[in-house]
């Protein structure tokens, strides 16, 4: 199940919507910044279908 998480770019500071696997409750994936399209790395934590936490690293 899909759900959607907001996070930050760690570029240039724009929120914006993910899709969060909330099956999975550790993980580590690589989106695109909708805004400047870099691509930055993710942590997400989910527990019973929702999104606990979802966290941009930068570097
Ligand atoms: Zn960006």
């Amino acid at each position: 199940m899909e759900e959607f998480a907001t996070i930050q770019c760690p570029y240039c500071g724009q929120s914006f919507d993910v899709a969060v696997d909330t099956s999975i409750p550790n993980q580590r994936f690589t989106t695109d910044c909708e805004v400047c399209c870099r691509p930055f790395e993710v942590t997400a934590e989910c527990s019973d279908g929702e999104v606990l936490s979802a966290t941009a690293v930068s570097g």
